[in-house]
């Protein structure tokens, strides 16, 4: 092997960048900053000439060391390396002194708002990160920088026809998508994931087939992954029914590489060949709704509505798994984001239950079971029976809607949030995102009976139908909600489902129709989605929301979610009080 040589800046490099700024006088011996680039709000990010990245931020007021390392680091543990890093210990942060922040340890957020400053000209491509040489550094950094192991170098070289490691200016080159660091694969299109599938067509039938690699398991690197399946008993059947197909004897002992054949009626568009009627109808249905992006700006969400939804309540205890309701979990971080919201922003917050006469969050890990949540219709509906209470949330969620309109005059100024938690195979952990596919709401719908016709919000608009572009729109803005969202999750450092944490449907079964959850189903709002927060069958999942502590910071990540959507970075919200 060859031995790798950190390539040293040349020395045509633009003078104009050659500040060789000692920043803030620290005892250690500093490098010299070839290229600095501002990321706005006063920070910056710098490349030095020994091919290191800081990013240098100012504390925002009255930011202590603890929160101001937890906001560009996602972990107060970063301190005493903050510290070190700065030369002396300091006190407290001064408001007007830029403090260096080693790019290895920033949030995903502020890894990729570096690079994009230090190399303007790098995008995403379908197959990968595209980097443009504008400054000379070593294949090892660019592979430590954007896939976390300078190891990789060998295979970026190779994917690039590369005869050296040292790359020349003016140069571009693409790290391929399975290599990258999450904070820049989350930018490439979705499809990207679909490249280790090799199709082949064996007379009788078409299939895809994938090498599971070192750890993978079927259920997981196949299943959940191709076909979209995601329940405990349809990954169970999916797998079996694949393993009968394969040959495989034993599912739980699979050799690396083993090839496994996927039909391709069981895959998801996004997996079938470029040619395929299905997978041209579903890029033909994403370039439309990619055209729908979100352009209203809220300064602190004046005039903006959110309407959440925690889901079951009553009768309807969602998911129970050892003891832990669904139910009154998903409830405390649905009042606890009503609370940082109501607290911290101008929005207008309205919830679908309440549990009891008045919204109360406990200050308890460990919550009492309660069955008294109602549906805030008029009259309101104590939850007896699951279906009618979801019909009825969006009827509710419809009305406000229609009234924050009658206000605002835009619909784009409404939020709708519905929260619950998973029940998937218990090796997945993480969050994850369902939103209304455009192709699978069509149609008129509408209820009927006494339970429904006696409450105002049903009389007052009984059936719902949507056009296309309504579809299409809301599909396109409820991405990028759950975009936002996931991206805040990350950046509290909450955990995310491994595998397509967005999702436009719920496939329950190979034969069955997919489908969406009527709370978004029929809901008017355009950008909405239903978050399950956590997995309830991961026993790791399970500690954590029988914790204040985690449900309070998933409240936080959401109410950040919801402030990037509108335009708002995280980093100019008020610094919160302890947790
Ligand atoms: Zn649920």
């Amino acid at each position: 092997m060859k031995t790798l040589r950190h390539a040293v800046p040349a020395l045509w490099l633009i003078t104009g960048l050659l500040l060789a700024v000692m920043v803030l006088g620290g005892s250690m011996p500093l490098s010299a900053t070839i290229a600095r680039a501002s990321i706005g709000n006063g920070i910056v990010a710098a490349l030095t000439d020994d091919q290191q990245i800081f990013l240098e931020a100012p504390p925002l007021p009255g930011e202590g060391l603890q929160a101001y390392a937890r906001r560009l680091t996602g972990d107060g543990d970063q301190v005493g390396e903050i510290t070190r890093l700065n030369g002396k210990r300091p006190r407290r942060l001064l408001a007007d002194v830029r403090y260096r922040v080693r790019f290895e340890a920033l949030t995903a957020r502020y890894q990729l708002a570096a690079i994009q400053a230090l190399f303007p000209k790098d995008r995403s491509l379908a197959t990968g990160w595209q980097h443009h040489v504008t400054i000379s550094v070593s294949l090892w950094r660019l592979a430590e920088w954007l896939t976390g192991d300078g190891l990789n170098f060998t295979a970026i070289r190779e994917h690039n026809n590369l005869s050296d490691e040292v790359l020349s200016h003016g140069q571009a080159l693409i790290i391929p998508g399975d290599l990258l660091l999450p904070a820049f694969r989350t930018t490439l299109p979705e499809t990207m994931t679909a490249h280790d599938l090799r199709y082949v067509d064996d007379g009788a039938a078409d299939f895809a087939i994938y090498r599971l690699k070192k750890g993978e398991a079927l259920y997981s690197a196949v299943v959940v992954r191709f076909t979209g399946g995601t329940f405990a008993d349809d990954v169970n059947a999916l797998a079996a029914e694949l393993a009968d197909l394969n040959g495989i004897s034993d599912v739980t002992d699979m050799p690396v590489g083993q090839r496994v054949r996927i039909p391709f009626d069981l895959l998801l568009p996004e997996f079938l060949p470029a040619t395929h009627p299905r997978r041209m109808e579903y890029e033909k249905d994403r370039s439309e709704r990619e055209k729908h992006s979100n352009t209203v700006r809220a300064t602190s969400l004046e005039g903006i509505t959110v309407l959440l939804d925690a889901g079951h309540g009553g009768q309807d205890p969602g998911t129970i798994v050892s003891g832990t309701w669904e139910s009154v979990y998903v409830y405390d971080i649905t009042l606890r984001v009503k609370k940082l919201l109501e607290s911290t922003t101008a929005a207008r917050v309205f919830t679908t239950t309440r549990d009891g006469s008045n919204f109360q969050i406990h200050d308890a890990d460990i919550l009492p079971r309660s069955r008294n949540h109602r549906v805030l219709t008029t009259p309101p509906y104590a939850i007896e029976d699951a279906k009618v209470a979801a019909n009825l949330r969006w009827y509710l969620a419809n009305s406000q809607h229609r009234s924050a309109v009658g206000k605002s005059g835009n619909a784009a100024k409404t939020v709708f949030l519905s929260i619950h938690a998973d029940s998937l195979p218990r090796s997945h952990r993480g969050a994850m995102i369902y939103i209304p596919a455009a192709s699978l709401t069509r149609g008129q719908y509408g209820k009927t009976g006494t339970v429904y016709s006696s409450r105002r919000e049903v009389k007052e608009k009984p059936r719902v139908e949507y056009s296309w572009q309504e579809r299409t729109r809301s599909e396109g803005l409820s991405r990028q909600l759950a975009q936002n969202l996931l991206q805040s999750l990350r950046d509290h450092g909450l955990a995310i489902h491994k595998q397509k944490p967005i999702r436009d449907r719920i496939i329950r079964c190979r034969r069955c129709r997919p489908w969406v959850p009527a709370v978004v189903r029929y809901n008017a709002v355009p950008p909405k989605l239903l978050l399950e927060v956590c997995n309830l069958n991961n026993p790791e999942d399970r500690r954590l929301i029988r914790t204040r502590s985690f449900r309070q910071r998933m409240a936080e990540a959401i109410v950040d979610g919801i402030l990037a959507y509108y335009g708002q970075s995280n980093a100019s919200s008020k610094p919160r009080t302890a947790r």
